[in-house]
C-alpha cells in the first residue's frame, strides 16, 4: 500500500479545505516545541513544518536550548496554549532527561492537543466522541478506509501497546468494529497471535521480528515500526539483492527497515505498507488535518 501517494491526497484535502478559512482571515496555526537538538529530533519537525506551510497552514518551530527547565517550558507552553494564531502544539518527544514528558503533554490545552496524547482526548477517542486521535492510528485508519480494506467483523490484532499506537490503534479498530487482540512483551507464543489477525499491526519498534509464520496467509499488514540495519547481511536478508537498499547502505552505513520482514511480507500478506513510504508519511498528513480540525472546532 503506498502510504506515500495517500499522504499526499490528505495533504491536498487539507490545503483545499483549509482555503475558505484563509480567506476569512482564520489561518490555522501549528506549533512544534523541540527541546535540545538531537537530530532525528530535528528532521521529525523540520519536516512537519515544511508540510505545515505547503498546506497554507502557519507554522512556528520553537527550539529550545536542552538545559532549558521545567519552569521554562511551562511558561513557552502556556504561551502557546493563550495564543489565538495558534491551533495545534506538538511537543517533540523524547524530551531531555530532566523533563517529565507526560507533565508537558498535560500541559497543553485539550482543544490543542494536535497529536491527542492528552488524557482528555484519550477519554474522548474511547468514548468514540469526536477530538483529535493519535496521528499515526489515525492515518493507518485512513489508509484502510481509502484502499476500501474492509473492517468491521475482521480479526485485527495490534502488536505493542504503547499510549501513542498501540493502545490508541487497538481502540480505532475496535470502534471500526473489528475484534482486536492486543499484543505485547509478555505475549506468549506471538505468531501463534499474530496469525490469526485478518489485519496485522506491528509497532514495536524491533527491526522485522515479524517473520513468515506470524503472518496469517492473505492478511493486510501494516508495519509502523522504524528501525536500522546496521549490517550489509541484514540488510540482504530484508531485502534480498536491492541495489537502492544496498546503494542506501553503503552511503549511510544504515537503511531503514520495519518491524515486518519485507520479503516475507511480499510473499504471505495480501497488502502491506513498506518502510520508509508507508505509515511515516500518512502521521504528518493527519497531523495537519488535526490543526485544521481543532482551528475549526476552537476559531469556527
Ligand atoms: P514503544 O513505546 O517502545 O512500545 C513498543 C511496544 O512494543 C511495547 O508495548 C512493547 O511491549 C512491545 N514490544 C516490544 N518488543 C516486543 C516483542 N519482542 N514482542 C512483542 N511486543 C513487543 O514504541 P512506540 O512509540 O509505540 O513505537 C513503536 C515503533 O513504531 C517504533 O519503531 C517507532 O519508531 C515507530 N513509530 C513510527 C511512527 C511513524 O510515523 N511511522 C510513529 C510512531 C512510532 P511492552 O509494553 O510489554 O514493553
Amino acid at each position: 500500500m503506498d502510504g506515500k501517494r495517500v499522504a499526499l491526497e490528505i495533504r491536498e484535502e487539507v490545503k483545499e479545505n483549509a482555503k475558505p478559512w484563509v480567506e476569512r482571515g482564520i489561518v490555522p496555526g501549528l506549533a512544534a516545541v523541540l527541546v535540545g537538538e538531537d537530530p532525528a529530533s530535528r528532521l521529525y519537525v523540520n519536516s512537519k513544518t515544511k508540510a505545515t506551510e505547503e498546506a497554507g497552514l502557519f507554522s512556528e518551530a520553537l527550539v529550545l536550548p536542552k538545559e532549558t527547565t521545567r519552569e521554562e517550558l511551562g511558561v513557552k507552553l502556556d504561551e502557546l496554549n493563550e495564543r489565538d494564531d495558534i491551533d495545534g502544539i506538538l511537543l517533540q518527544l523524547p524530551l531531555p532527561d530532566h523533563l517529565d514528558a507526560t507533565e508537558f503533554l498535560d500541559r497543553i490545552r485539550p482543544d490543542k492537543d494536535v497529536d491527542g496524547f492528552h488524557p482528555v482526548s484519550i477519554g474522548k477517542l474511547v468514548q468514540k466522541r469526536p477530538g483529535p486521535k493519535p496521528c499515526t492510528p489515525a492515518g493507518i485508519m485512513e489508509l484502510l478506509r481509502r484502499e476500501n480494506i474492509a473492517i468491521s467483523g475482521k480479526r485485527a490484532v495490534v502488536v505493542g501497546r504503547s499510549d501513542i499506537v498501540g493502545k490508541p490503534m487497538a481502540m480505532l479498530l475496535m470502534h471500526a468494529n473489528a475484534t482486536v487482540t492486543i499484543c505485547h512483551s509478555r505475549t506468549k507464543d506471538l505468531p501463534r497471535v499474530t496469525s490469526e489477525g485478518e489485519i496485522l499491526v506491528a509497532a514495536m519498534g524491533r527491526a522485522a521480528i515479524i517473520r513468515r509464520e506470524f503472518i496469517r496467509p492473505g492478511a493486510v499488514v501494516i508495519d509502523v515500526g522504524m528501525n536500522r540495519a546496521e549490517t550489509v547481511e541484514e540488510v540482504k536478508d530484508f531485502f534480498g539483492e536491492n541495489e537502492k537498499r544496498l546503494a542506501a547502505f553503503e552511503k549511510r552505513g544504515s537503511t531503514l527497515v520495519g518491524d515486518v520482514h519485507p520479503r516475507d511480507a511480499m510473499e504471505v500478506a495480501s497488502a502491506f505498507t513498506p518502510v520508509p513510504g508507508g505509515v511515516g508519511p500518512l502521521t504528518i498528513a493527519m497531523l495537519l488535518a488535526n490543526t485544521l480540525e481543532l482551528a475549526k472546532a476552537r476559531r469556527g
